[in-house]
């Protein structure tokens, strides 16, 4: 291994390349890793200095309370190359923020911006050559933050273990995406953690989701817990509407994650002159639209997927297909989006930012 300081960040090179051994054509989400990672430690109350060191398992002590309470968080984003060769993140600053939100929910220490995106940025120079270009091509990103302190009393731990890890994807396929309306479970509850990207939040949905499968749906559209009559999100997605001409998804709350490609939507849908409206939708009125024709188009919207058209759904056993449409908005925004990201046109919003 190689030692070279950058700034505080130790790097320690691998000594030898994986990247011949991954079939880029074939990925599966989220399954295969780079070279290096990025770790940095919490103790005594600060920040140690960031490592970027060889992709390898962690030892923990099994009282670690990530364990036993699951103080636990992560963000997902990702890192483009345009035709130039240039790294490009989309609206980084948006993810850090809202990782130390979750931080700040789930009694965690708030990382510094300089690990976060120093350390971003180092790691993804050094594993440059693991993002694919064109045809939908990223690098999936997913720093995470978990409590290693040691013991299995009931409260936040002392000590924190922060991570970046890179993961090449290639353009999303979902497949067919057939949705259950909530009308039992829930995903989170006011007061609750949902708007945060606490671990939890994940495994709470796994059940109900599984329970959706096995009636052949893929995802689960959350109600809100107290009356299951507002649809607020899907398992890593934000979720749109399209009755009529308008553009309608829920607004944020503490229920509900405030998805950034959600937010660019938003402003991009608008840029485009489509009717937008951030209001409440009600489970009976999209039953209604549905019957009476109006409903055009549902679409799940989140940085893995992007965009993922819904083909359907379903609400107290009664099932409603969409019928596909010309020009659609998912397609519209979903062209228009991925082509700011990967630099293909100009990026009029100033989301994107070089890695250098
Ligand atoms: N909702 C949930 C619950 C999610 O996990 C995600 C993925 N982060 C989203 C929505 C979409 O958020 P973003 O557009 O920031 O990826």
């Amino acid at each position: 291994m190689l030692t070279t300081q950058t700034s505080k960040i130790e790097i320690l090179k691998a000594s030898t390349t994986k990247i011949n051994e991954v079939d880029f054509e074939n990925l599966s989400f989220g399954a295969v890793f780079t070279d290096h990672l990025l770790e940095c430690d919490y103790k005594n109350g600060q920040w140690q200095n960031p490592v970027i060191k060889p992709y390898a398992p962690i030892l923990m002590d099994p009282s670690s309370k990530v364990f036993h309470y699951g103080q636990a968080i992560f963000e997902g984003m990702k890192a483009y190359k345009d035709n130039n060769n240039d790294v490009w993140l989309f609206r980084p600053d948006e993810n850090y923020k809202r990782f130390n939100s979750s931080a700040v929910r789930m009694a965690m220490p708030e990382i510094p911006e300089a690990i976060f995106m120093d350390g971003l940025n180092e790691l993804l120079k050094l594993d440059k050559d693991w993002i694919q270009r064109g045809n939908g091509a990223s690098m999936y990103i997913r720093p995470f933050m978990i409590a290693t302190g040691p013991g299995v009393i009931a409260n936040p731990s002392d000590e924190y273990k922060f991570m970046i890890l890179l993961s090449p994807a290639k353009a999303y396929y979902g497949g067919e995406v057939k949705v259950i309306i909530a009308e039992h479970y829930s995903r989170a509850a006011n007061g609750g953690i949902g708007a945060a990207k606490a671990a939890g939040n994940y495994a709470a949905q796994f059940y109900p989701t599984n329970l959706a499968n096995k009636d052949g749906f893929q995802q689960v559209i959350w109600t809100d817990d107290a009356t299951h009559t507002k649809l607020e999100e899907a398992g890593t997605m934000n979720v749109f509407f399209r009755i009529n001409d308008t553009l309608l998804t829920a607004p944020t709350s503490e229920r509900i994650l405030d998805g950034i490609t959600r937010k660019s939507l938003l402003e991009m849908a608008k840029k485009e002159g489509l009717k937008v409206d951030v209001r409440p939708v009600i489970v009976s009125e999209l039953v209604e639209a549905a019957k009476n024709g109006s409903l055009k188009e549902i679409f799940g919207a989140g940085t893995a997927a992007v965009i993922s058209v819904i083909k359907g759904f379903s609400y107290q056993n009664e099932y409603y297909e969409m019928t596909p449409i010309e020009n659609s908005y998912a397609s519209l925004l979903k062209e228009k989006l991925t082509s700011l990201q990967n630099k293909l046109s100009e990026d009029t919003f100033g989301w994107t930012v070089k890695v250098q």
